[in-house]
């Protein structure tokens, strides 16, 4: 009897071991949920919003913004400071100063909307990090960008 129980106990462990198996072997070869971060950046949904942006005209590389003010009237959150200033030599104004004060925007897209040129968009920014919330209460979105005000 007792040799008989031995044998069930043996038979019924080594089955849990090969159910257990069987879960570890399928996601071996299954396909990978997880990413290498931040070496490697997951897929990012279309709809995902990260900060506003400006956006750069294909031609020149200057922001495409006019400073019409439109945006930053329409922020509810009034988290847009836009300076605008004819360049030397143009017609229309450009943003000598346009800053994001992150840390109220609620990313409703109003602003995105409302700019009659497009010159704004979502960025793709995802991985934001600051001991600071001051590192984002006056973002610079004319960083990065051609300045028409420097032009040679
Ligand atoms: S997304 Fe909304 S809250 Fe953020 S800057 Fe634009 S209008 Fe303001
Ligand atoms: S609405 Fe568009 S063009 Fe007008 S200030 Fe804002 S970003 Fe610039």
């Amino acid at each position: 009897m007792v040799v008989a129980n031995y044998i069930t106990d043996i038979f019924k462990g080594s089955l849990s071991l090969l159910k257990g198996m069987k879960v570890t072997w399928s996601a071996m070869i299954s396909r990978q949920h997880t990413f290498q971060w931040p070496r490697e950046m997951a897929p990012i949904a279309p709809a995902f919003r990260g900060h506003i942006k400006l956006v750069a005209a294909p031609k020149t590389g200057f922001p495409k913004c006019f400073a019409c003010m439109t945006c930053s009237r329409n922020c509810p959150s009034k988290c847009i400071t836009i300076k605008g200033q004819k360049p030397p030599g143009k017609k229309k104004k450009a943003p000598l100063v346009f800053r994001l004060d992150f840390t109220k925007c609620s990313l409703c897209g109003l602003c995105v909307e409302s700019c009659p040129v497009g010159a704004l968009e979502f960025s793709r920014e995802y991985s934001l990090a600051a001991f600071d919330k001051d590192n984002f209460s006056a973002m610079d979105l004319t960083s990065g960008l051609k300045s028409p005000f420097q032009e040679t």
